[in-house]
């Protein structure tokens, strides 16, 4: 909430109605500095730490402000606890675009990266995969893990629009990418997740799988570009394939701007992990 973006999608309004939504829902700590720079250069940190007034930051569609630091601490500390208890952190702003130099794509610091980070360096976690069904391609956790044969990411995305990356092969023997032609139903979705994603993940044998948990694959999603025909159903049984890939699933919110839709799909998602 502490995150202001002024009329941008990327809104207060993404949490507050899904605070409505879950009252019950815990609020989380900051997660420490150094949580954070398990991911990101300490340049690149300490210019978001002292940003003194809000103005695009790091590139033309991405906002911060003086208060962005602590937003992103709280964000980054959520996906943290969610990791550790096995639970569904409701954060923003959104972290899969961000990369270990930069923000992006909306996203100041990568939420589920440093999550990932956090429980191999402090609790000895040794397989990490990251299964990734925002509309976008993950390009910031691509490369954070990319040649790193501890964590695997597997991304199913919209073909042909933001960020541009995402070619199936691109990264190596541990990175899965699944482009998505754009119209999508379920049907696709969940073949392509069953056929690519799947097998993927098993034979890497995580002992936690952490899902970065993207909305906007939606059919009433209307950001910009994206034309994808998921429905609620889709998220849920995604959820549910995902709740059984490894000893211990959490999830991190991503993207999902429809204010109306989303309380609705957080919930299909979490009836799908139960
Ligand atoms: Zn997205």
């Amino acid at each position: 909430m502490l995150h202001p973006t002024f009329g941008h999608p990327e809104s207060e309004e993404r949490l507050q109605v899904l605070l409505q939504a879950f009252p019950d829902a815990r609020l989380g700590t900051p997660a420490p500095r150094e949580a954070l720079e398990r991911v990101h250069a300490h340049e690149y940190l300490k210019v978001l730490e002292d940003l003194a007034e809000p103005g695009w930051f790091g590139s033309p569609d991405t906002i911060a402000s003086e208060t962005s630091w602590e937003a992103c601490l709280l964000a980054a500390g959520c996906a943290i606890e969610a990791a550790e208890t096995g639970a569904f952190a409701l954060v923003r702003p959104p972290g899969h675009h961000a990369t270990p130099s930069g923000a992006m794509g909306f996203c100041l610091v990568n939420n589920v990266a440093v999550a990932a980070r956090h429980m191999q360096a402090a609790h000895g976690v040794e397989r990490i995969a990251i299964v990734d069904f925002d509309v976008h391609h993950g390009n910031g956790t691509q490369d954070v893990f990319d040649g790193d044969d501890s964590v695997l990411y597997a991304s199913l995305h919209q073909v042909g629009i933001y960020p541009g990356t995402g070619a199936r092969g691109e990264g190596g023997a541990t990175t899965v990418n699944v482009p998505l032609r754009p119209g999508c139903g379920d049907a696709e979705w969940v073949r392509s997740f069953e056929q690519h994603v799947e097998p993927a993940v098993s034979r890497f044998r995580p002992e936690l799988v952490l899902v970065s948990a993207g909305f906007d694959a939606h059919e009433d999603e209307d950001i910009y570009l994206v034309d994808m025909h998921v429905t609620d159903d889709g998220f849920r049984e995604l959820a549910q394939r995902c709740s059984v890939l490894a000893p211990r699933v959490a999830a991190v919110l991503e993207g999902g701007y429809n204010l109306e839709t989303l309380p609705r799909l957080v919930e299909a998602a979490l009836e799908g992990f139960d």
